[in-house]
């Protein structure tokens, strides 16, 4: 039998999961965010499975990224802002 000189895998073109579009998950809900009553704590973004919510580059809160938020409603329950700062709303 030949023997193989290779014996490890290399893989050019990496996957990234940059590539699938989560939205194609939501089932008719997704979140608005509600801007004057953002208090910038972030408990969103550290809530959120998908890392969908948006940081500007100060560090700030800067909306949804729609293409991979998947409708959990997660960062609108835990928006701890009263009256809160993200709602689901139909799509
Ligand atoms: S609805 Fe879920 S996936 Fe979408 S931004 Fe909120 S926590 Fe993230
Ligand atoms: S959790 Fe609510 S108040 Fe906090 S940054 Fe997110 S939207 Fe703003």
């Amino acid at each position: 039998m030949k023997k193989n000189k290779y014996f490890a895998g290399i893989i050019k073109d990496p996957g990234s999961t940059l590539k699938y579009k989560t939205y194609v998950w939501r089932d008719g809900l997704k979140p608005s965010w509600i801007k004057k009553n953002c208090t910038n704590c972030l408990t969103c973004f550290i809530n959120c499975p998908d890392q969908a919510i948006k940081v500007d580059k100060d560090g700030n809160m800067a909306g949804h990224n729609l293409d991979y938020c998947k409708g959990c409603g997660i960062c609108a329950q835990v928006c701890p802002a009263k009256p809160k700062a993200i709602v689901m709303k139909k799509e």
